[in-house]
């Protein structure tokens, strides 16, 4: 792994060296390889313009691009979670870009308020639960998995996970710090057992009996079920009648010190359109970005639902309080 990306970083910086090559652009990608190689590929054929690229965790990325600076190869960032796009704006490794073209394709709810970012894909975190044991009518709301009824049956994953603090965080801007407290902490006193380390493990708990409902992004719930189809596993839509479903997004950024800005625009704007939605978001089973395209049929066959409307940064400004609410909550 440590060899191939040092053989793409070696590639990318011959071809930085090498300068006034023909239109390239140069990609740093927290997505992975199988998630963004085909959308590149098609674009290349499409346009004739070469992306390069390396994927990376989110973290390391951003620590390349401070540590990097000015003299970074990369033209573009892609990565999950508008509390990490967020976190790559508020460090100061993204540009403003004014397009037309993003404005139309991409909710304001799921892009930048200062345009450093765009959502590219959504996903939910919603609420999954046990066929055989619950039913629908038992569920309303994200708050209400604290009711007493829960005691017990409640799976979360852990509070380490960005998703999980991002959920928070938009509860905080929604209630308020001290109600938001109160909500983690009447989940934490109805867990079953001790959060997961990842949405599948969780996924699998609730399916095998060992707690009745959880919290999961919705592509892990698609994933799981593809490989089994027969798992007593059903989807959730909360908050219909309030807030909407907590959704977030992957998406993209220009650098800061882009060397190809237009060409990084350019693809940042094709890949928001109709063309690239589809490959985008259908490969990881999320939903497109752009309210013009249709979701995968898989995907559709969950259900439509109403979206929380509250502009995704707020997960990022309020993620450091809402680690800190976690913590005392005693959500681990
Ligand atoms: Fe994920």
């Amino acid at each position: 792994m440590r060899f191939m990306q040092s053989i793409a970083v070696s590639a990318i910086f011959g071809l930085a060296a090498s300068a006034i090559s023909a239109a390239e652009v140069v990609v740093y990608s927290a997505r992975n390889e199988q998630l963004i190689k085909p959308l590149f590929d098609a674009y290349t054929k499409e346009t004739g313009v070469a992306v390069k690229f390396i994927t990376d965790k989110e973290g390391a990325l951003l620590q390349r691009l401070k540590a990097e600076g000015a003299n970074t190869p990369a033209d573009m960032l892609i990565t999950v979670d508008a509390g990490n796009l967020w976190e790559a704006a508020r460090e100061g490794l993204l540009k403003p870009v004014q397009s037309k073209t993003l404005s139309a394709n991409v909710p304001a709810s799921l892009r930048d308020p200062g345009n450093q970012w765009f959502g590219l894909s959504v996903r939910a975190r919603t609420i999954y639960f046990n066929s055989q044991k619950v039913k629908p009518a038992d569920l309303s709301t994200y708050e209400a998995l604290g009711d007493a009824k829960w005691k017990g049956r409640l799976c979360l994953r852990t509070s380490k996970k960005v998703y999980n603090q991002s959920l928070v965080a938009m509860l905080m801007a929604e209630h308020g710090e001290a109600k938001a407290e109160q909500i983690v902490k009447s989940w934490v006193g109805n867990l079953a057992t001790d959060p997961f380390p990842d949405d599948t493990k969780m996924l699998e708990a609730i399916a095998a009996g060992q707690c009745d409902v959880g919290i999961a992004n919705t592509y892990y719930y698609g994933r799981l079920m593809e490989k089994k189809p027969n798992l007593p596993l059903a989807t959730f839509w909360p908050n219909q009648q309030g807030s909407g479903v907590h959704v977030n997004v992957s998406g993209a950024g220009v650098v800061k010190y882009a060397k190809h800005e237009k060409e990084a625009l350019a693809l940042l704007e094709w890949l928001s359109s109709d063309k690239a939605q589809n490959l985008f978001a259908d490969v990881n089973m999320e939903y497109p970005v752009n309210p013009g395209v249709k979701s995968d049929p898989v995907v559709a066959a969950w259900g439509s639902f109403k979206q929380n409307p509250l502009n995704v940064s707020k997960a990022g400004e309020l993620q450091a309080d809402a680690v800190k609410l976690m913590d005392r909550a005693g959500y681990k």
